[in-house]
């Protein structure tokens, strides 16, 4: 049995221990992972429900170890964050991002979302690195999108005044920010208030659960969450629409953009292309 996450492990658990043994193993593993190159961000298409094309795309992190495994980043990020190895690897990703990008907005357009922990934001010079980066690579600000979640905000005064220099520091040039897993956390308004923010990703469990079953109460909180997005002049986007009928309902209701297992999984960056072209065919 495990125990739930507490420190205060009164009788030996073998099962807890194991999982620190083995947790304890992957951080070790994560500070070489980075230079010996087992990281690869994948990228998930967002479609405009009103046109069907591509508008964006959300960067995601994978890691394979050398012997084939896939670690799924719920587990390696929250460790990532713990052990302070988010700061190499998310410095990683926004230059593999960027790198990226270059191809992606010149002759598409397309726009990557790029997922930014807490910490990372707590670095006064983030801003400034990321600017710098998207300036190396003869990328516009305009092709970058920062997400965030509201844990951003669960920190002292002071960082939060730094986390919100940043954001407007990137705004200034071009980037935009986007608030992720909007509707979980408990201060989700709080937050919106808080945060200069562009985007709103409304949940996955929204679109998910409610929709399908077609309740009127279901609808009733997608709704409401499109038009506190709206009247905010945010663009609101549809987390993990896995159906037909999820896709028909958002477009109905006015959501602007979607993304999901039923417009396409995240994959390598050779395949975005892919898709890309087949879509600019006449
Ligand atoms: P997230 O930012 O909420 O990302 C969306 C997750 O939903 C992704 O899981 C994606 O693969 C998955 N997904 C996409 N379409 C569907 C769908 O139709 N149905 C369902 N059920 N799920 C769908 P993934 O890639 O395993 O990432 C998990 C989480 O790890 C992310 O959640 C994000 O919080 C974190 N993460 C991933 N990459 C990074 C990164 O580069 N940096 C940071 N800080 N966190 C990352
Ligand atoms: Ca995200
Ligand atoms: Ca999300
Ligand atoms: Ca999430």
């Amino acid at each position: 049995a495990r125990t739930g996450g507490g420190d205060q492990v009164a009788v030996f658990d073998p099962a807890v221990h194991a999982e620190r043994l083995a947790n304890a193993e992957l951080v070790a593993q994560m500070h070489h992972a980075v230079e010996a190159g087992e990281f690869e961000v994948h990228y998930q298409p967002i479609i405009d429900l009103a046109t069907g094309d591509v508008a964006a795309a959300e960067a995601l992190l994978r890691w394979t170890r050398p012997d084939g495994t896939r670690i799924p980043p719920d587990r390696f990020i929250p460790l990532a964050e713990q052990g302070g190895a988010i700061t190499t690897i998310g410095a990683w990703v926004l230059r593999q991002v960027c790198t990226d990008l270059r191809r992606l907005w010149s002759e598409h357009q397309v726009a990557v979302t790029v997922n930014v922990s807490a910490h990372q934001l707590r670095d006064p010079l983030f801003a400034a690195h990321l600017l710098s980066l998207l300036d190396t690579s003869a990328v516009p600000g305009r092709a970058l999108i920062v997400e965030i979640t509201e844990t951003v905000l669960v920190t002292s005064v002071a960082d939060a005044a730094t986390v919100t220099a940043q954001l407007q520091q990137l705004r200034e040039h071009g980037v935009r920010i986007a608030i992720d897993d909007f509707g979980t956390g408990y201060s989700s308004l709080a937050y919106l208030r808080e945060l200069p923010v562009d985007i709103l990703k409304m949940d996955g469990s929204f679109t998910a659960h409610q929709i399908d079953n077609g309740g009127t109460r279901e609808i009733a909180f997608i709704r409401a969450i499109l038009d506190l997005s709206r009247s905010l002049g945010l663009v609101t986007i549809a987390e993990a629409v896995e159906t037909d009928t999820q896709a028909h309902r958002l477009r109905a209701l006015d959501c602007n953009l979607a993304q999901g297992y039923h417009f396409a999984k995240p994959g390598p960056v050779a395949d975005l292309h892919t898709l890309l072209h087949k879509h600019s065919r006449p």
